[in-house]
């Protein structure tokens, strides 16, 4: 089995290419270790990997890290916390959110991709207030509308993104989606497509808080290429770095 050092590059070149492909500077992809399952080793051992990728590329931002659970991100928040603290590390959350769960969270996280309705994003800025914060934000897009899938409805998109964009507390970076599940890429491409025009509408319209809001992040092991060729700035890997993860 390649090591994590040669899977990462792997999916570093992926991306390089499909920037190039789309007349971008892959500069402006970063990608997101998507590391639920994982444990606090191996996550280590990947961060050392993707810091050595990324410095031969003459890059020297922090590695970008993606949680699902709060019960993992706490159980793997001693073995990160160094590296979070020295800015060598960012941690989102990319999963959903209980409420109830949100002061566990806070600690740990740089930024949180799954804001999906009003409630939670009120009970987020005032968690981040009480504990003198700012939390950066995106606004998570059911983009194909299937209903396994968490996020808001398009129509409702630029609504949350305009609340979220208000509340002290809270930066709006920008927007998520997790890509429709078909063969026709075209289908798959039309749902980032979509979430680009959203990002376009919020972050052109010009309303109180959100100047920041430019993130797209979008793309997974399977369809990174087509989320980079629509305009994609954070691309979430998991099993093309770290294998297939064993069955829940
Ligand atoms: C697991 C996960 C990923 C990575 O998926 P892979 O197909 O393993 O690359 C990306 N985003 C979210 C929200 C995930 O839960």
């Amino acid at each position: 089995m390649p090591s994590l050092h040669d899977r990462l590059a792997a999916v570093r070149a992926r991306v390089d290419d499909a920037a190039t492909s789309a007349g971008r500077d892959p500069a402006g992809v970063r990608l997101l270790l998507a590391t639920k399952t994982q444990d606090a080793g191996t996550v280590l051992a990947a961060v050392v990997a993707a810091t050595d990728l990324a410095a031969a590329r003459g890059d020297d931002g922090a590695v970008l890290l993606g949680e699902n659970r709060v019960q993992e991100l706490v159980t793997k928040a001693p073995a990160l916390a160094e590296l979070v603290a020295a800015g060598r590390v960012e941690v989102h959350m990319i999963g959903n959110l209980q409420r109830n769960k949100i002061n566990q969270m806070l600690p740990t996280v740089t930024g949180l991709e799954t804001v999906d309705r009003v409630s939670l994003a009120d009970a987020l800025a005032d968690r981040a207030a009480r504990a003198g914060r700012s939390l950066d934000v995106m606004v998570q897009v059911n983009v194909s509308g299937e209903e396994s899938k968490s996020g808001v409805a398009p129509s409702g998109a630029v609504a949350l993104a305009h609340h979220v964009a208000a509340l002290d507390g809270l930066r709006l970076t920008g927007f998520m989606t997790i890509g429709a599940r078909s063969q026709d890429d075209g289908v798959v491409r039309a749902g980032f497509s979509r979430l680009r025009a959203i990002r376009d509408e919020v972050l052109h319209g010009g309303a109180p808080g959100t100047s920041a809001a430019r993130e797209l992040s979008m793309g997974m092991s399977t369809d990174l290429e087509l989320a980079v060729a629509e305009g994609a700035t954070i691309v979430r890997v998991g099993t093309a770095v770290f294998g297939e993860r064993p069955a829940a």
